[in-house]
């Protein structure tokens, strides 16, 4: 049985993103790569909606989060993190392994962070020792997005640099990095771009450029100076995953003909309806309302259902492959995609398969609630576009 694939990310991919990752292999160091490295970073420019140069690097998103510590800070720098789940857990974790000492202003999972807490915080750090600030765009662990506009605007004049986790939200959302004064942005192929796992991206501010050469962090592989000045010589420092940058080069190719503003559109309106067609089968959304992401949706099964054993029912009898829980929310949530070359029917494939598998598991459901729901949200969309008058 083919798969649908719902999870957040490796997404589903278009048949020509699929078909760029096995042309044939060239010389990394040769002309041709040098015009494909060219090429995918002035598309990624507009992505990250920035001047500066985005780096691409042969690592998954983790490597970007990890560069984005090592290369800016030094072992016993004072960082401040605003974790609202299990990817802004790991950035901690990340920075805290190379000596950073970080402190923690929590949000409860399923919220989203209260700018006004970040700008008292900062507010009372008059002597600057606050060097970073750590956020995450969009928690794909718990399916929340936070207000990234206003975090940097709390961030103000304070001169900590903000450090962005956007693997799950660019291409998804907004993302200004110039505009909005962010200092690190991090990304990964396998999201809402449609590309293929294998490649972070990362791109800095003037600012972050400047701690890049003061900070004292260990870093060799993920070094981006060597990035930055091998970029500059049309080359990478070391072997690149080709066939993924091919693979991004297409799915980014195929992101700007559809346009920014159409692809956050196009989140918008497949997670809403993924929501609505959940919270018609009684499923409990757990991001709690205004915190919504637009490229996953965590959802709970009423009573005491087994999530684990929901998840492979979809999977083994409906083949529909959505996530489970992460860390403390294992066995507890499920989590639906919408990222990546997937469209309405499957959406609507999606949330037939779960009231299936939901009445498999004993539970009660209105038959057909949850595709009637997404059905209503789409037909909405579509009778809100602007008509083109004929004759
Ligand atoms: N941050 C967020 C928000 C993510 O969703 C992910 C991947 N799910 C990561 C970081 C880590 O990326 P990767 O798995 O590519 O290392």
């Amino acid at each position: 049985m083919q798969e649908l694939l719902m999870i957040p990310g490796p997404v589903t991919v278009s048949s020509d993103v699929l078909a760029a990752c096995s042309k044939p292999m060239r010389n990394h160091r040769g002309p041709f790569a040098a015009g494909v490295y060219a090429r995918l970073a002035e598309r990624l420019k507009d992505v990250f909606q920035t001047s500066e140069t985005v780096l691409t690097l042969g690592s998954s998103g983790t490597g970007a989060m990890e560069a984005s510590i090592v290369n800016l800070f030094s072992p016993g720098d004072r960082l401040l993190a605003l974790p609202m789940g299990a990817f802004g857990d790991r950035h901690i974790a990340i920075a805290r392994a190379y000596g950073a000492q970080v402190e923690v202003i929590d949000t409860e999972w399923g919220d989203k962070p209260d700018p006004q807490r970040l700008r008292d915080r900062l507010a009372r750090d008059r002597a600057g020792e606050i060097k970073g600030v750590i956020v995450t765009h969009n928690e794909t662990s718990t399916g929340v997005q936070a207000d990234l506009a206003a975090l940097a605007r709390a961030r103000a004049d304070h001169p900590a640099l903000l450090i962005v986790d956007a693997v799950s939200s660019l291409g998804a959302t907004d993302v200004r990095m110039d505009e909005w004064g962010l200092d690190a942005v991090i990304g990964a192929s396998q999201k809402a771009l449609g590309g293929v796992p294998g490649v972070a991206m990362i791109a800095l501010s003037r600012r972050a450029w400047d701690a890049a050469e003061r900070a004292q962090m260990p870093r060799f592989y993920l070094d981006l100076r060597k990035a930055k000045t091998a970029f500059g010589k049309g080359q990478t420092p070391w072997t690149p995953p080709f066939g993924v940058l091919l693979a991004l080069e297409q799915a980014t190719d195929n992101y700007s003909k559809e346009g920014r503003h159409s692809a956050f559109a196009r989140h918008a309106r497949f997670a809403e309806a993924i929501r609505a067609g959940c919270a018609a089968l009684g499923l409990r959304i757990f991001a709690r309302q205004g915190a919504y992401s637009n490229t996953v949706t965590a959802v709970c099964a009423p009573g005491d259902i087994d999530h684990k054993a929901l998840q492979q029912l979809l999977r083994e009898r409906y083949g529909v492959v959505v996530g489970g829980g992460q860390m403390k929310l294992e066995g507890t949530i499920l989590r639906l995609g919408n990222m990546g070359a997937i469209g309405r029917k499957d959406i609507v494939t999606a949330l037939a398969a779960l009231e299936l598998a939901l009445r498999d598991s004993g539970i009660e459901v209105p038959s057909g609630a949850g595709t009637a729901a997404a059905n209503a949200v789409f037909a909405r969309a579509e009778a809100a576009k602007p008509r083109v008058a004929v004759g």
